[in-house]
C-alpha cells in the first residue's frame, strides 16, 4: 500500500470516528441505545449498617452489568433526600432506586422523574401517593412480622407454657409502610395470646398509633422503654419485648440493663429485632438479644438490578406479587424476597458461612 493511500485511509478513519462521536446521544433519561446508563441510588441513612450494605451491593451489581451509578445517603433528612434525587434527575439518571426516609414526601420529584423518562424503583420501602413508581423490590414484610411474633411464641413457649407473661410492643416509623406490615404480621401471631390473657401488655399500649418509633430511632425507643419500666414494672417482670429493628432493640436492652435485667436472677426478656446488625449479633452472643430477622441485602440488590436491567431492555420484569402493595394511587408490581429467623443456634450459618460478615467482625 502506498504511503499516500495509507494517509488517506487514516484520515477517513479519523473523520468517521469524529462524526460518530459527534452523533453520540447526550446523557439523559431519553438516551439512545448503546450509551452507558446511569442509575441513581438514594439510600436513607448510614446510621444503620444495612443501608450501607444495600448501597454497596447495588453499586457492585449494577457496575458488573455495565451501568454507571450515583450512590447517595440522605442522613435521615427529608429535604436532603429530595435534593439528592432532584440532582440525580438533572444529571440525567436513567433509573432511580429509592429507599425513602418518608415514602410520601417524594411525589413531586417522582413526577419530574417520569417527565424525564426515568424508571423508578421503590427499594425495600414503598413510595406512596404517586403513580410514578414502576416497581417495588422488597422482602415479604408481613412475613417479617410473622417471624417476630413466632419468635416470641417460641421464646416464651406460648403453645405449652401456662403464663401469663408480660410483653411490651414497639413499632417502627409511622412514615414507613413497612412498619405497619411488620406490626400487623407480628400481631397476627400475638393477638390471640393477648386475647386469651396468656400475654399481658401491662402498659395497655397497643396499636401503631401508640407504639410507633419515629425515624426508627433507638434513643426514642430507649426512652420509651425506660418510661414503661418505671411506670409499670417496678414490682413486675417484663418477659418479652417486640422490637421491629435491631437499632431499637439495642436501646431497649440499655434501658433494661439500667434497671438490673441481664443477670442470673433477672434474665433479659425475650427480645426480637431485624436486620442482623453487627451490634445485635454481638448482643445475641452476649445473651442479651434473643432473635433478629435477617434479610440478605445482597439478594435484594441483585434482584433490583435484574428488574432494572429487564425493564430497560424491554424484557419481562421478574415480579411475584401484584396485589399487596397499594401505594394509595396504584398497586405497585413487586418482588418479595424471603426473610429468615436468626438466633444463637443459626447465626453462623446465615451470617458467617454465607460471607455476609467475617467471624472477626462479630468478635
Ligand atoms: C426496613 C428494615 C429496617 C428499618 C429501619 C425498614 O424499612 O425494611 O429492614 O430495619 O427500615 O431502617
Amino acid at each position: 500500500m502506498s504511503k499516500k493511500l495509507l494517509y488517506n485511509l487514516l484520515a477517513v478513519l479519523v473523520l468517521v470516528s469524529l462524526v460518530l462521536a459527534g452523533c453520540a446521544p447526550a446523557a439523559g433519561g431519553d438516551a439512545g441505545e448503546g450509551e452507558t446508563k446511569l442509575v441513581g441510588i438514594s439510600m436513607p441513612t448510614k446510621t444503620s449498617t444495612r443501608w450501607i450494605s444495600d448501597g454497596e451491593s447495588m453499586v457492585k451489581e449494577f457496575e458488573a452489568m455495565g451501568y454507571d451509578t450515583d450512590l447517595q445517603f440522605a442522613d435521615d433528612d427529608i429535604p436532603n433526600q429530595l435534593a439528592q434525587i432532584e440532582n440525580m434527575i438533572t444529571k440525567g439518571a436513567d433509573v432511580l432506586v429509592i429507599a425513602a426516609i418518608d415514602g410520601s414526601t417524594l411525589t413531586d420529584a417522582l413526577a419530574k422523574a417520569k417527565e424525564a423518562g426515568v424508571l423508578v424503583i421503590a427499594y425495600d420501602r414503598l413510595l406512596v401517593n404517586s403513580e410514578n413508581v414502576d416497581y417495588y423490590a422488597t422482602f415479604d414484610n408481613f412475613g417479617v412480622g410473622v417471624i417476630m411474633g413466632s419468635q416470641i411464641e417460641e421464646g416464651l413457649d406460648l403453645k405449652n407454657a401456662e403464663g401469663p407473661f408480660n410483653i411490651e410492643l414497639f413499632g417502627g416509623s409511622p412514615d414507613d409502610t413497612n412498619a405497619f406490615y411488620f406490626y400487623d404480621g407480628a400481631m397476627s401471631v400475638l393477638q390471640p395470646y393477648i386475647d386469651s390473657g396468656k400475654l399481658v401488655v401491662q402498659s395497655g399500649q397497643t396499636g401503631m398509633d401508640k407504639v410507633s418509633t419515629l425515624r426508627w430511632d433507638g434513643i426514642v425507643a430507649q426512652a420509651r422503654m425506660e418510661n414503661l419500666l418505671s411506670a409499670y414494672y417496678t414490682d413486675k417482670r417484663v418477659d418479652a419485648v417486640l422490637s421491629p429493628y435491631d437499632g431499637l432493640s439495642i436501646g431497649i436492652i440499655s434501658a433494661l440493663k439500667s434497671v438490673g435485667y441481664g443477670t442470673a436472677d433477672q434474665p433479659m426478656p425475650v427480645i426480637t429485632g431485624q436486620d442482623a446488625e453487627i451490634a445485635s449479633i454481638k448482643a445475641m452472643i452476649a445473651g442479651e438479644q434473643t432473635y433478629t430477622v435477617f434479610k440478605d441485602t445482597r439478594e435484594l440488590a441483585k434482584q433490583t438490578a435484574a428488574m432494572v436491567d429487564a425493564a430497560l431492555k424491554g424484557q419481562e420484569v421478574p415480579i411475584n406479587d401484584t396485589e399487596t402493595y397499594d401505594n394509595g394511587v396504584k398497586v405497585v408490581p413487586s418482588y418479595l424476597l424471603t426473610p429468615s429467623s436468626v438466633d444463637i443456634t443459626n447465626y453462623e450459618k446465615y451470617l458467617v458461612e454465607s460471607g455476609y460478615y467475617t467471624a472477626d467482625q462479630l468478635k
